[in-house]
């Protein structure tokens, strides 16, 4: 449980939100100028990463106390009140981002401070390398592989094994990745980061492993997006790209603890994050549309009370399950619940309010165009509703949660 004041913390970082709303136009046109915010100095980006103690001078305090931003609850407070200056900034600052929530579930101590060391430095962006062209985030079916240095495409994986041989340990000397990830946040300007690939086949043949962009290889660019762009999603070709045995996160664990089976946990803590990222949106577009425009008609009203109420709501369900991830980030029936309700609310407030501005609404209110923009994105971000409401039926059905409405 946290023991942090949660309305200070919205407090103390309002005036970030309203910094990165001011600029959320000039980054959405040039992802670029996400560098002229930083250098603006109105982004704590690091205090806000969630480093542990000892990684950070000066950490966030508000009202004396120092905030680390380490539980799922913090990050979800501070999610959705910077969200509503700018959702993509918030994914796309430097900073550890999803890759430190892998990391503090799979690393060892080794790992760990290689990772935060590398991190602490100012500007470092960090990469979570799951989704591929052709699996997508089906982490099950991947095809980048771990493979023996040498060994042609579609040969044996590190470990020895062929295409349902038998397995041995993986991440061994010699062994180099190969395979092609795409939708990365961040990758084209990461330093370090993680990459989720297949060392034998199998449920547990999926390891994630500690990448340093510079290695040989490793070959990541951009993509062109219409939402999120801050985040500049990007795509990454690993042309045997060289592993040490000490990439391996997780190599202190059982198998069934670490690679695909452990990363869950870390999917269960983000997918709240996504949902308090909507709730923000949701929330900017509320009060865009009331700051725009003075009086509404009684039915326009009566629509954007019933929004309130529901965003009430979802803001609670999302920190129900932030603290649900915190307690058991096995069980993952809460988070799909809060992702899926926050991105139902988000893409209806989204739709409907640009039409309370007149039929060029969207020409004439760009920052609105741009959340119309960003949810779908959101939607993608950690799984889509679909995905989220099969989540939360499995755990209904298992018994789980069954104190929250269905979605
Ligand atoms: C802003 C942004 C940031 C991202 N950052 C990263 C990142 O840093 N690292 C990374 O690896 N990836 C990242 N991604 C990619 C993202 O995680 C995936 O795109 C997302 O998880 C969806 O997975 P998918 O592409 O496999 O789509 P799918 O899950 O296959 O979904 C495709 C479509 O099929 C539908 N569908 C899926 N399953 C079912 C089913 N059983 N029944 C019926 N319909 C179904 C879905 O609803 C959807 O419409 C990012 C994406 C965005 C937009």
């Amino acid at each position: 449980m946290t023991t942090v004041d949660l309305v200070a913390l919205r407090d103390h970082l309002r005036p970030v939100a309203v910094a990165l709303r001011e600029r959320a136009l000039a980054v959405d046109a040039d992802p670029g100028a996400l560098h002229a915010l930083l250098d603006a100095g109105v982004l704590p980006y690091r205090q806000l990463g969630g480093f542990p103690p000892g990684y950070l001078d000066d950490p966030l305090r508000v009202r004396g106390v120092p905030v680390l931003v380490r539980t799922c609850v913090e990050r979800a407070v501070v999610a959705e009140t910077l969200a509503w200056g700018d959702a993509s900034v918030v994914v796309g600052a430097p900073g550890p981002s999803m890759s430190g929530v892998v990391v503090d579930d799979l690393a060892d101590d080794e790992q760990r401070d290689r990772f935060y060391r590398h991190v602490a430095q100012p500007r470092t962006w960090t990469f979570f390398g799951l989704t591929e062209p052709d699996r997508g985030s089906d982490a099950a079916a991947l095809e980048t592989a771990v493979v023996a240095r040498g060994v042609p495409t579609g040969g044996a994986t590190a470990d020895g094994a062929t295409e349902g041989g038998a397995a041995a340990d993986d991440g061994s000397p010699g062994a180099v990745l190969r395979g092609h990830k795409k939708y990365v946040g961040n990758v084209a300007r990461a330093s370090l980061g993680v990459v989720f690939a297949r060392h034998r086949p199998g449920p547990l043949g999926v390891g994630v492993y500690l990448v340093d962009t510079a290695r040989p290889g490793f070959d990541a660019a951009p993509l062109v997006t219409t939402g999120m762009r801050a985040v500049q999603l990007g795509e990454v070709r690993l042309r045997d790209v060289p592993l040490r045995p000490e990439d391996t996160l997780g190599r202190h664990l059982s198998p069934s603890r670490r690679g695909l089976l452990g990363a869950v946990r870390t999917f269960n803590r983000l997918r709240p994050v996504v949902a308090a990222l909507a709730v923000g949106v949701t929330q900017a577009a509320l009060d865009y549309v009331r700051a725009a425009r003075s009086s509404f008609l009684a039915d326009e009203r009566l629509m954007l009370e019933t929004f309130d109420d529901r965003l009430h709501a979802a803001r609670a369900l999302v920190l129900q399950a932030a603290r649900g991830a915190d307690a058991d980030a096995a069980d993952g029936t809460l988070p799909a619940a809060a992702k899926a309700t926050a991105l139902d609310l988000a893409e209806e407030v989204t739709r409907a309010v640009p039409a309370l501005l007149g039929p060029g609404a969207r020409w004439e209110h760009p920052y609105l165009d741009k959340l119309v923009r960003d949810v779908p994105g959101l939607e993608m971000m950690e799984g889509t509703r679909t995905v989220q409401r099969l989540t939360l039926a499995q755990g209904w059905l298992q018994g789980r949660a069954r104190h929250v409405e269905l979605v």
